[in-house]
């Protein structure tokens, strides 16, 4: 078994992972900028290593320090966590090629699923239903005029390379698709240095739900459900579920079996994500996450399997311990996600947080690096807690969610609390009937 472990990571997230880690008798070594210095991971992991200056760039995405932390203090392993390097294929290798274990999927499949056009021909090999969409990436307005027609509008440009509910404009007609790929190429090569996209049938009323699956190096597969993750807010989640409101048992099983099945065929190693779009009873894969996922605790409250715990068994070497028939799936949990943000403008906020008390009680866990004296820096993710609601039906588990929303006390910095609490008492939420865009159209009524 793995000794050592190195969390290339801050935040939440490295607390998740550290907290595993203590479980099974692994030493943890955090790495830091100097803005986190006191952050809480730095406090909790076995030692710590100050890996450059605030600016992501020069610190959690800086590989060479990163390795160095990992040289110096004897780790055996590197957990990446989600965001920063979690899916970047070349750090994976550089951390293979110094001999140390990443806790995740190999560099190939990291990189094969990493470029959106390459990763949808992988899922049609693999029988697995995709967005209808171009061929390849479309070179010039031509190419796109003749796709457009093609797939019928409206039509969504990407980002070969996008991520992050980034890199994606909406076409409504042919009139505007010139000027929209012009543009759309322009933000791709600034924001991904790849100025690919390619066009995809843009679904009107769709809901996300994704599956997740968990591969040892012996060839073994299981899914372990699916989430919804239909609430979000220009593309991105803020609130995610398990089960999906909308899948029956039978639908359940289907999906997750083929999603386990084309994970055997590929060889996939770890833990995944593959990410479906799902309108009028049909599936339509749009990409696959090779990491931990930011909602990954909802799966956890509903199977009992710690995820993060698996993850590291498995990058081990050892066989799943389960097989598909013992997973099981008890109640429904809800994710929601706190971030540290302008109650008007909705833009992440930093400062720093006066008081602090999080919510109890049954079926109530708190994923947060938060404490009283923190200070939010300005220069991350504005995500500062995730409140994860446990109860035997969605119903009993709104009312909880409730109930924790309204005992959670976060002062010195605004959040986006008072958002999801309207989110909760909106009838059409809580008969869950709504799709990706409507809390846009929610908060687009809102400021008219
Ligand atoms: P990212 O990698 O940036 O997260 P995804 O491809 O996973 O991008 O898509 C993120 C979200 O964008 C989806 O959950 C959905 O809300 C929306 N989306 C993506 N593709 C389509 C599509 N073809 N039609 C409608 N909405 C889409």
């Amino acid at each position: 078994m793995i000794g050592k472990i190195l969390i290339a990571n801050r935040g939440e997230v490295a607390l998740r992972i550290l907290r595993a880690c203590r479980e099974m008798g692994i030493e943890t070594v955090a790495v830091h900028s100097t803005a986190d210095a006191s952050a809480m991971h730095v406090r909790l992991a076995d030692e710590s290593v100050c890996i450059g200056p605030p600016p992501a760039r020069d610190s959690y995405l800086n590989t060479a320090a990163i390795l160095s932390a990992a040289e110096i203090s004897g780790a055996e392993a590197v957990h990446p966590g989600y965001g920063f390097l979690a899916e970047n294929a070349d750090f994976a290798q550089m951390v293979e090629d110094h001999g140390l274990v990443f806790i995740g999927p190999t560099p190939e499949h990291i990189a094969l699923m990493g470029d959106k056009i390459v990763a949808k021909r992988t899922a049609v090999e693999l029988g697995l239903p995709v967005v209808p969409g171009s061929e390849g990436p479309v070179d010039d307005e031509p190419a796109a005029r003749r796709a457009a027609e093609r797939l019928g509008y409206p039509v969504l440009i990407k980002a070969v390379a996008g991520g992050g509910g980034r890199g994606m404009s909406l076409v409504e007609g042919p009139a505007g698709l010139g000027d929209a790929l012009r543009m759309a190429r322009n933000e791709a090569r600034l924001g991904f240095g790849d100025d690919r996209v390619y066009l995809e049938k843009f679904l009107a009323r769709p809901r996300h739900i994704e599956v997740q699956v968990l591969a040892d190096q012996h060839g073994n597969a299981v899914h372990l459900g699916e989430r919804d993750c239909t609430l979000q807010r220009r593309h991105q989640k803020v609130v995610e579920e398990a089960p999906s409101p909308v899948l029956g048992a039978r639908e359940r099983a289907r999906i997750g079996e083929q999603v386990a099945a084309a994970m055997r065929r590929l060889g996939y190693r770890g833990l995944g994500t593959v990410e479906f779009l799902w309108q009028d009873g049909d599936f339509y894969f749009i990409e696959m996450n090779t990491r931990l996922q930011v909602e990954h605790p909802v799966t956890e409250m509903v199977t009992g399997i710690d995820l993060v715990r698996e993850q590291v068994r498995v990058a081990a070497g050892k066989p799943l311990g389960f097989s598909q028939d013992a997973v099981r799936f008890t109640g429904h949990a809800v994710e929601w996600r706190i971030t540290a943000e302008d109650p008007q403008t909705l833009t992440p906020r930093a400062g720093t947080v006066t008081a602090y008390h999080a919510p109890g009680g049954p079926g109530v866990r708190v994923d947060s690096a938060l404490y009283a004296g923190y200070a939010v820096p300005p220069h991350y993710d504005s995500l500062i807690a995730k409140l994860i609601i446990h109860d035997v039906d969605r119903e009993m588990c709104l009312r909880r969610s409730e109930r924790a929303l309204a005992e959670t006390v976060i002062d010195g910095v605004p959040t986006n609390i008072p958002l999801l609490r309207r989110i909760l008492a909106d009838e059409a939420f809580e008969r869950s009937d709504y799709d990706t865009n409507w809390l846009g159209r929610l908060l687009a009524a809102a400021a008219t």
